[in-house]
């Protein structure tokens, strides 16, 4: 029986992946095909399938209906699988450049077919390895500048904005991000894992009352502000690179958020090389700068030509809302510095660093900015002010 139009789920296989590339048409039922399972990622299936002849190749996605990293004790919903596909379609109408393909999807099977990037490397892989990536910090401006201002109430009218809100309401992975970033990093939680040397940091920390009431108020803004579609998950982990292409892969936790907690997902990932990558630390710091200059640049562009609301127009309005943003983009980067580092989900920026001494300082380095990144955010008003805070941390 054909794979299309199934009406229950079942996880695929290395064959079923192929028998429904075949029945999808993407390949011929003669041809030469290999299939791998490659997802190193913590929650889904994702198959990389070959023409070894021809040399084409496709990707295709699945939810499974629980949490891979943990196992079948973690049910997730299947319906991330839509919110990712249709993340995909919207982001790739927008940023075309900066979205892979989609050629297919499939609820009910929670798959989604699209374009192999393999030609590129995740962008963190890359950068532990060497890599710089010298555009890649220009194109996440772009895609960043594109993605928060055209899926915003600036650019859209007040009913397609509130039916974009509603099709991306996307409960169970928002509370993963609500628990992990903004809560049990911030108690003594059990989802925690960190070196016992790193203990007292971590409760001192614990008893940071104005550290806790300032992650509060991120958190409100994430519960409760609906500016843009977000991503969700804009690590280093969900973008492929190479020295001329940038691709953001992975957004099955995007929903309505606050524009700043993408921009600052990207900031904290791009200071995990900062703080690390001694040699090229410079250079991770220009490609902070060169974020932001990008995003604000052509955000301020698109404002002032395609905005749909008449009494927004104001310079003064332009400047609130950039400062708005940049707030909260130092705020939301201070969550992410603290929970990779104690949290469930850590990053191998810090967890790779193989000389024990010099990974507790990294880490402890990491805590100490995202503390102060959360509680002056409010001072830190510019790029330069930014920056100066950053270095002063050397
Ligand atoms: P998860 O949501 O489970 O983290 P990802 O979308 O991040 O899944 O994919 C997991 C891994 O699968 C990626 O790190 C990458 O190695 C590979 N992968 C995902 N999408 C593609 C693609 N379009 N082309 C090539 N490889 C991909
Ligand atoms: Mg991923």
């Amino acid at each position: 029986m054909s794979l299309l139009k199934q009406t229950t789920y079942k996880p695929l296989t290395e064959a079923s992946a192929i028998e429904l590339s075949i029945n999808l048409n993407i390949f011929s039922e003669k041809a030469n095909l290999s299939c791998k399972e490659i997802g190193d990622g913590n929650l889904n299936l994702v198959f990389h399938l070959v023409d070894q002849d021809s040399g084409k190749s496709i990707i295709i996605k699945q939810a499974l209906p629980y949490a891979k990293v943990v196992g079948e004790s973690w049910p997730l919903t299947l319906k991330r699988a839509k919110i990712e596909a249709e993340a995909l379609k919207t982001f790739g109408q927008i940023a075309p450049n900066f979205v892979p393909q989609v050629y297919y999807t499939d609820d009910v099977l929670a798959v989604t077919v699209m374009e192999d990037l393999s030609h590129l490397l995740i962008a963190r892989t890359g950068f532990i390895k060497g890599a710089t990536y010298p555009l890649i910090s220009k194109h996440l401006g772009e895609y960043l500048a594109r993605t928060l201002f055209f899926t915003s109430d600036y650019a859209l009218t007040p009913a397609e904005k509130k039916a974009k809100v509603q099709q991306f309401i996307n409960p169970e992975l928002c509370k993963i991000t609500e628990d992990l970033i903004f809560t049990d990093p911030f108690l003594d939680a059990e989802t925690n894992e960190f070196e016992s040397d790193l203990r007292p940091v971590v409760e001192a920390l614990w008893q940071d009352e104005e550290l806790k009431f300032q992650v509060t108020v991120l958190k409100r803004s994430f519960l409760t502000e609906a500016e843009s579609l977000l991503h969700g998950d804009l690590h280093t982990g969900s973008v492929f690179a190479d020295d001329f292409e940038t691709k953001v892969i992975d957004p099955e936790f995007a929903f309505y958020g606050p524009a700043g907690f993408d921009i600052g997902q990207v900031f904290a990932n791009l200071l995990f090389q900062v703080i690390v990558n001694v040699p090229k630390r410079e250079l991770f710091i220009t490609h902070i700068e060169t974020v932001w200059n990008v995003f604000e640049e052509q955000y301020s562009q698109l404002w002032n030509t395609e905005n749909k609301e008449p009494l927004a127009k104001t310079p003064s309005f332009l400047r609130f809302q950039l400062a708005k943003f940049f707030e909260d983009t130092i705020g939301f980067a201070g969550c992410e510095l603290i929970r990779r580092t104690i949290g469930l989900a850590h990053v191998a920026d810090l967890d790779g660093v193989e000389d024990e001494q010099t990974r507790l300082a990294a880490k402890r380095h990491s805590l100490e900015l995202g503390k102060i990144l959360v509680k002056q955010r409010k001072e830190i008003k510019d790029l330069t002010a930014f920056i100066r805070t950053v270095r002063e941390g050397f």
